[in-house]
């Protein structure tokens, strides 16, 4: 049996796109699961809109998500030669022709064939070699079949037929000397022995036009499976309009990899209903056969929650690292080793109410101020001469105690308020506002276990110090 090889074959006109990373990582899957090769190309050959930082985001971004590749990139650009040897064999097996036409025939000819609904058509299709033009510029297109049908085999959409009177004679080669796309795709896939072609179903067509120029080379066609596009939220087509288009948008937000990987595996493919798959489990799982017909739509409340499932399983230490990092990245914060050493205990603790990395740089934020911390304007607001006795008798049993654990806080508070016939929500706001400074926090319990009985008691002081209007 043949090695199965695919490829992700992206033009390089801005960040890895999240639809064209879900189309990565079902090539790289499918690739993995088989035992073959997963090959990338760069389709640089608009030069005016390929541009090296946009080529520098993919592979950043294919890094980031773990999809790594077999063997070197393949640059389009460089193929220039290798497009047009094929260009030649096919015009000396009379596969293609040069076609002379000026800007002003073509626009003619075109709207002619609209209005009289059929193909177009190239008068220099048919022409011998000596009717043609010694020195006039020309394209070179395709002898395309004018009769009978093109049929896409397609293992996503099924049986595609396309009628050839559809099918232009496309161009092979501008004027300039430069491969079109629709040529380039085909050499470069044949030549890095291409098997499956897995892709946005906005290339169908294109698949049909491109199985005309692998079977005028007469060339093995390639297995094509055309994947429907992501929409967004509202159901529509994805765009900009959307926002957070590329990859490094979602690292930005604090998503793990594994949670983008997991959630674009199941955005338009399933094994039954399982949501949460390892990459050794998608690997094992993943099949063409399983990517959805319909169209997918982007949740970002799912993605959310994928990422917190993630977030709550990840190694401590390395989840630890990336929050650190995630800081110095996007805040230029950097944390002590003491500092470092308070967020690392605290992660436990938090896990079960982060969603993203940044969640745990503010719910920790309260753990690294310097006394006396900082009180909201809306915080002072709330206090009031009760509350300050309760905060100061709450004291008095917080010294008290004998262990300091989360266990004895939580019976402590849960004490005091049997004690004093009141609600946690009496003197529960004033304590976090003490030991806080109004900042997002856990349960009360935890933020005083991990503050310290010192800096608890030294925080509540510092409270029970300002005036009282
Ligand atoms: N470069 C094309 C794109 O980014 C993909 C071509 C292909 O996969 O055949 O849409």
């Amino acid at each position: 049996m043949t090695k199965i090889v695919t490829r992700f074959a992206p033009s390089p006109t801005g960040s890895l796109h999240i639809g064209g990373a879900r189309t990565a990582l079902f090539n790289w899957l499918f690739a993995r699961h088989h035992g073959g090769k997963f090959l990338m190309r760069i389709e640089d050959t608009d030069q005016v809109r390929s541009t090296k930082e946009a080529k520098q985001a993919i592979f950043d971004g294919m890094q980031w998500l773990g999809l790594d590749t077999d063997g070197p990139v393949i640059m389009q650009s460089q193929q220039i030669e290798r497009h047009q040897e094929i260009v030649k064999q096919l015009l000396t097996a009379g596969n293609a022709y040069p076609c002379f036409m000026t800007a002003e025939e073509l626009a003619a000819e075109k709207l002619l064939a609209r209005e009289q609904k059929r193909r177009f058509y190239s008068p220099w299709r048919d022409k011998q070699a000596n009717e043609r033009p010694a020195d006039k510029p020309f394209v070179v297109r395709l002898k395309a079949p004018i009769d009978g049908t093109t049929i896409i085999f397609d293992k996503v959409q099924g049986q595609v037929e396309l009628q050839n009177q559809q099918l232009d004679d496309l161009v092979l080669l501008r004027s300039d000397g430069s491969a079109t796309y629709m040529l380039a795709v085909v050499v470069d896939d044949h030549d890095m022995g291409i098997t499956h072609i897995i892709r946005g179903d906005d290339h169908l067509v294109n698949a049909a036009r491109q199985i005309l120029v692998y079977q005028a080379m007469n060339w093995q066609v390639p297995k094509f499976a055309h994947i429907p596009l992501i929409h967004g939220p509202d159901g529509k087509k994805l765009s900009k309009r959307h926002g957070a288009l590329g990859i490094d948008a979602y690292k930005a937000m604090g998503y793990l990899p594994e949670a983008i990987v997991n959630y674009l595996l199941r955005l338009g493919w399933s094994d039954g209903d399982k949501e949460f798959f390892s990459i050794e489990q998608a690997i094992s799982a993943f099949s063409l056969s399983g990517i959805n017909k319909g169209p997918s739509r982007l949740d970002f409340d799912k993605m959310a929650h994928v990422n917190s499932h993630y977030i709550k399983n990840a190694d401590q230490t390395r989840l630890a690292e990336l929050v650190f990092e995630y800081a110095k990245e996007q805040d230029d914060k950097s944390f002590s080793i003491a500092e470092q050493e308070l967020v690392r205990n605290a992660l436990p603790h938090l896990l079960s109410r982060v969603k993203l990395i940044p969640d745990i740089l503010t719910q920790t934020e309260f753990l690294t101020q310097n006394r006396p911390i900082e009180i909201s304007e809306k915080g002072k607001k709330q206090i009031d001469q009760q509350k300050m006795q309760y905060l100061g008798e709450l004291r008095s049993e917080l010294n008290d105690l004998s262990n300091w654990n989360e266990n004895t806080l939580q019976s402590c508070l849960k004490e005091f308020a049997s004690k004093q016939g009141i609600g946690f929500g009496k003197f529960g706001p004033i304590l976090r506002l003490a030991v806080t400074g109004g900042k997002p926090s856990p349960d009360l319990a935890v933020l005083c276990y991990l503050l310290g009985r010192k800096e608890t008691l030294s925080r509540i002081d510092d409270l029970l110090d300002l005036e009282v209007k």
